[in-house]
């Protein structure tokens, strides 16, 4: 048995590692998932589909938050690892990345989704990557930004820069779980603003932790769109979409 192995059989025997969906013990092959959950992970292969459900979601809000004067603006594209629901267990993997402190899990799932992204035509022109930021209240008193942690895994396997000085949360929100649509885009409008500006850009990915109706990301779309106008590319991934 190699070092790292025995370390971690080790470490398995004094503090078992369980399945962040379904919570059984997992053994010394196994990270973050059990196999039957690693194996079912509901993979939305967004990324070779740029015309998918969570892109044409994102398109509707951009199109209805274009104003009268003429704008000139392309298909956006987006893609997620994966698919969930709320009585998913595949939730638990945001949610232990978000309010858990597995920071751990939120790069290896991050480097998941770079590596899905990889084989994505449309992100291969990529040159930077924005996480959606916390307003500074929040990053403060959570001592990390999960977005910011999954953007580091995407940076990496896409082997482009991760920059969190661009873009900042100048309006702190109310958490968006019980709104509806219109609530949630008044509630995120206008809250972000770009600081810094990257001269020479083509394409921008911004990465979140999920994707619901997509408001947080049309708010940060159209912050960057203010300084980075078309043809520069602003796209979306998230670890998981929620469909429905
Ligand atoms: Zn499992």
């Amino acid at each position: 048995m190699r070092g790292w192995k025995y370390v971690r059989a080790m470490f398995d025997i004094l503090l078992p590692r369980t399945c962040l969906v379904c919570g059984r013990k997992l053994n010394i092959q196994e990270k973050y998932l059990c196999l039957h959950c690693a194996s079912d992970l509901p993979l939305t292969r967004f990324g070779q589909i740029s015309h998918n459900p969570m892109a044409d979601r994102f398109n509707e809000a951009i199109q209805k938050g274009l104003d009268d004067s003429w704008r000139q603006e392309a298909y956006a594209f987006a893609s997620a690892l994966f698919f969930y629901e709320d009585e998913s267990g595949y939730k638990h993997i945001p949610h232990q990345i978000k309010y858990q402190g597995n920071i751990s899990a939120g790069r290896y799932f991050g480097r998941m989704l770079g590596r899905e992204l990889l084989s994505a035509e449309w992100a291969s022109d990529v040159d930077l990557v924005i996480p959606v930021p916390l307003h500074w209240k929040r990053h403060w008193s959570r001592g990390y930004n999960q977005a910011e942690i999954i953007a580091e895994g995407v940076a990496a396997e896409l082997g482009v820069p991760m920059r969190t000085d661009i873009l900042r949360r100048v309006r702190r929100t109310e958490t968006q779980t019980r709104l509806d649509v219109p609530e949630k885009s008044a509630n995120v409008a206008g809250a972000f603003k770009v600081c810094t500006s990257v001269a020479g850009l083509k394409h921008i990915l911004l990465i979140d932790d999920v994707f619901t109706t997509g408001s947080t990301l049309h708010s940060c779309f159209l912050a960057l769109r203010e300084v980075y106008p078309f043809p520069i590319r602003i796209s979306v991934a998230t670890l998981g979409f929620v469909g429905g």
